[in-house]
């Protein structure tokens, strides 16, 4: 794609398309303005960056659908103090959003060649403030915890134990729950002085949260 008015054209299409799905926070919609998503997409699929679509990257794993990232982000209510984990870090689209709002982000993928990759975009887009490691991200990471805010990229069965227990106080996570070939349901969990109160987003589709780290040629 070279003609920069085409382009534009397509990058405000992306954005109005955002706002008609529910994406409304102007800071969430700032960072999905500033963050181009085209950087993420390589080869056969680069040319629909900016379409609302969940598109294809490396080790059979995809970036999400850019509305959804918007809500999911929107959902977390990052602020400017928080410390967040993601699990999850595919292409690193969504935790360079969360970078644009977050003090700190720690993001997880089992597959060391999406970590690699991710981390040469974070580093070619200047980025300082997210820490990206290769782990089995159902452990969390306990020696960072606690963190104000999660987000788990992959569906689980459940909310996994470890993660809720690195949730601070007043902290919140949001997963997608469900079998990995079915229909999932985008869940909010907020962490209470009495315990965890769940609520429903809507249902999503997303790729399951796997045992361990890949092997090299997974
Ligand atoms: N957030 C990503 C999309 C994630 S796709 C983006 O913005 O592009 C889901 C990712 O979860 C995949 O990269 C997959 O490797 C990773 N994943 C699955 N199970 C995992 C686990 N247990 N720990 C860490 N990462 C996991």
């Amino acid at each position: 794609m070279t003609d920069p008015d085409a382009l534009a054209q397509r990058k405000m299409q992306f954005l109005f398309a955002l706002r008609s799905r529910g994406v409304t926070d102007p800071a969430v919609l700032t960072a999905m303005e500033q963050i181009d998503r085209g950087l993420f997409v390589r080869g056969l699929f680069s040319e629909r960056a900016y379409e609302d679509t969940p598109l294809p990257i490396s080790c059979g794993q995809t970036i999400s659908q850019p509305s959804v990232v918007g809500l999911m982000t929107q959902a977390l209510e990052v602020t400017s103090r928080d410390k967040v984990l993601e699990v999850g870090t595919g292409s690193g689209y969504q935790a360079a959003i969360l970078s644009q709002l977050a003090r700190r982000v720690y993001t997880v993928d089992r597959h060391k060649r999406l970590v690699q990759e991710a981390r040469g975009i974070i580093d070619q887009l200047g980025i300082v403030n997210i820490t990206s490691l290769i782990s089995d991200g159902s452990f969390g990471l306990p020696d960072q915890a606690p963190f104000d805010k999660i987000i788990v990229t992959a569906a689980a069965e459940d909310p996994p134990g470890p993660l809720l227990a690195q949730l601070k106080i007043g902290g919140i996570m949001v997963v997608p729950v469900g079998q990995s070939d079915a229909v999932q349901s985008l869940i909010r969990v907020r962490k209470t002085e009495d315990g965890l109160d769940y609520d429903e987003l809507r249902s999503v589709r997303f790729v399951p949260l796997l045992e361990g780290v890949a092997r090299e040629n997974d």
